[in-house]
């Protein structure tokens, strides 16, 4: 059995952004109350006294906006003070990195994804439903920033959106003709909007690897932590191409994940919510901890079933929850 031994935690499910394809504005997001969010607390014994013990050595902080946590510099430190932690990494838009990426490093964390759609400030304001050229600047000084601080390697993450920021494929790649940054294009999947998916539809990382192996060529790559990601490089370039194509690939059988919402669910599948347990109810009604390990331990001794299931049900709807409420 492939080991699991990799959590997404989401810190919140609220976000400064209203992406498109993620949470567009005047989208119901039943946002969870404030007071159901697991606390700082409650999130370092779970990780202490279940999911470490369970197995799990590598955690990825998102949300929603990680950076709008209040005390996430706190989070990140507790999880590199776990002797067991063997990697810790975080995802996030960037807002607000300028001024957070010192304290992030001085916390221990030392591998951020950054998203960034365009490189240009009006397609970026639409990709991100929020008008005006500012936030543009404020992301890319974001990415600078972490840049400085010393992240390494700074990995962007891109989706893909057909008639949107497709024609900037090229462009993006050319970040890392001369930087050493890991792009990583990512395809559109119908979670969070699935009627701007129905009315776009997706590109396949292939079609993405041929454009810009018509203009540089491209050979296999290598990155740290390069997860589910296919790794290429242009040929003489300083930084390295990621492809996530959890559309045109079905990569269930290697999943090494789950994912924990910023409420307390666990979920044992991005897709399926088979066999998801709410933790915080479980911890909050004073259930032991040996016994919230077990039902943890259950849950990842069943999860190639529920993968499994998933694929060869052919499960091609949309799905109702978005990427922030989940944890992407
Ligand atoms: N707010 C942070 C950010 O945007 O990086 C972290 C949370 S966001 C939900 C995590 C990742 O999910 C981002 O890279 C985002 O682009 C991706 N994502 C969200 N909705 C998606 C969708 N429908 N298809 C593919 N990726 C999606
Ligand atoms: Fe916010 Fe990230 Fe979703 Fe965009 S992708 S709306 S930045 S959570």
């Amino acid at each position: 059995m492939n080991p699991i031994d990799y959590l997404r935690i989401s810190v919140i499910d609220r976000c400064n952004f209203r992406c498109q394809y993620c949470m567009p504005e005047g989208a119901d997001l039943a946002y969870v109350l404030r007071q159901n969010w697991l606390t700082r607390q409650e999130l370092n014994r779970l990780l202490r006294e279940v999911f470490v013990p369970v197995g799990f050595t590598r955690f990825r902080l998102t949300g929603g906006e990680p950076l709008l946590r209040a005390d996430l510099v706190d989070i990140v430190a507790d999880i590199v003070a776990l002797p067991e932690t063997e990697d810790i990494s975080l995802t996030s838009n960037g807002f607000l990195l300028a001024k957070l990426a010192q304290p992030l490093w001085e916390a221990g964390l030392r591998r951020l994804n950054i998203s960034l759609d365009s490189l240009d400030a009006d397609t970026f304001a639409t990709i991100i439903g929020r008008p005006g050229a500012t936030r543009w600047n404020q992301v890319w000084a974001g990415i600078q920033a972490a840049h400085r601080v010393g992240f390494d390697p700074l990995k962007l993450n891109v989706v893909v959106i057909p008639g949107v920021n497709d024609h900037e494929v090229l462009d993006l790649a050319a970040l890392t003709l001369d930087r050493q940054w890991h792009v990583r294009f990512i395809e559109f999947m119908p979670i969070g909007n699935g009627d701007l998916f129905a009315a776009t539809g997706w590109v396949p990382s292939e079609v993405l690897r041929s454009q810009i192996r018509d203009r540089w060529g491209l050979v296999s790559g290598n990155v740290l932590g390069n997860g589910p990601a296919d790794i290429f490089q242009i040929p003489g370039a300083q930084g390295t191409l990621g492809f996530i194509s959890q559309m045109s690939e079905c990569f269930c059988d290697r999943c090494n994940r789950m994912r924990l919402s910023a409420d307390g669910w666990l979920r044992p599948c991005l897709l399926n919510e088979t066999g998801q347990i709410n933790l915080r109810e479980l911890l909050r009604g004073g259930m032991p901890l040996a016994e919230i390990r077990d039902r943890v331990a259950a849950l990842v001794w069943a999860k190639p079933e529920i993968n499994f299931k998933m694929r060869d049900s052919g499960t091609t709807g949309t799905y109702r929850r978005t990427m922030s409420q989940i944890g992407g």
